[in-house]
């Protein structure tokens, strides 16, 4: 019996490294789309540069691969185009976070309505393990062999504090709650970003599939997501057996989308083109 999910997939296989953490995000993303019921028509996915970056090749969604750290811009200008349409930026912890730290600020701030699956492998794996800014503080990699000694960003604090009003984090082992997340935060109608915590197998031992499935856990049932400061402070646990998962915070604000007001009505792309007489706007720059 043919898989559902295979209608996504392309003639090329994956080739990840077996047991990469992208393997995982490809699988719930794929199921997700079934149960989702998004295809090409109603859904367009970007992506940074970094092995995540190979996603667009391997899921048969309608695509684009940005420059380093710019996949957030070009998800918005889509969202823009089309606000019809479901977005999502697969971006990496160095490429969205180093390369693409400001576009990943402002994107949370403007509370774009689209949806941020954040590979956090903690480290640069397509350029073969240096430092990313997710690197544990004393960790060796080929960049920093005595130890790195910057502290680490905490990709959810710095968006809840800019302003996104979706932030959650999965273990991406967990494939069924992987699917689950990538749902919810698409149904979300604002900036949501999932932190995706996933083992680089070849150049990063540390931040493991053993690490994460020890030191996770899930958020209780009576936590309250919509409590900023409580989310906040849940974003400073990071340590051993202390590493929260599940939505950690979820506010209703509209959407910069919502509040263009030549957005409201039908989406740009649909919207008849106005001619301008060219002459007259060159007239009134003098
Ligand atoms: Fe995955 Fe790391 Fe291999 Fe890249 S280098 S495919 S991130 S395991
Ligand atoms: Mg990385």
């Amino acid at each position: 019996m043919k898989r559902p999910e295979a209608q996504f997939e392309t003639k090329n296989a994956p080739n990840w490294c077996p047991g990469c953490g992208d393997f995982a995000v490809w699988q719930a993303f794929k199921e997700a789309a079934v149960e989702a019921k998004w295809h090409s028509h109603n859904t367009a996915i970007v992506a940074g540069i970094g092995c995540h970056g190979h996603m667009v090749n391997f899921l048969k969604i309608v695509a684009f691969e940005g420059l380093h750290g710019r996949a957030l811009p070009v998800a918005t200008g889509i969202k823009l185009a089309n606000h019809d349409m479901n977005v999502f930026a697969f971006v990496g912890d160095g490429d969205c976070l180093a390369e693409g730290g400001n576009h990943f600020l402002h994107t949370a701030r403007r509370n774009h309505n689209i949806t941020v699956l954040l590979h956090d492998n903690a480290i640069y794996g397509l350029t073969t393990g240096q430092t990313s800014p997710r690197t544990n503080k004393g960790q060796k990699t080929k960049s920093t062999p005595s130890g790195s000694i910057e502290e680490p960003i905490h990709p959810l604090r710095l968006a809840i504090a800019a302003g996104a009003t979706f932030a959650a984090r999965v273990y991406v082992g967990d494939i069924e709650k992987t699917k689950e997340i990538i749902i919810k935060a698409n149904n979300h109608k604002g900036f949501a970003v999932v932190q995706m915590l996933q083992p680089c197998v070849t150049f990063n031992k540390v931040s493991s599939h053993e690490f994460y499935q020890q030191n996770t856990y899930w958020l209780p049932k009576e936590y309250d997501a919509s409590d900023k400061l409580a989310a906040l402070a849940k974003t400073m646990e990071w340590g051993e057996g202390s590493i929260p998962v599940g939505v950690l915070y979820q506010s209703d604000e509209p959407s910069y989308e919502s509040l263009v007001p030549q957005l409201d009505g039908r989406p740009l792309v649909k919207q008849p083109l106005r001619k301008r007489n060219i002459k007259k706007t060159l007239e009134q720059f003098g």
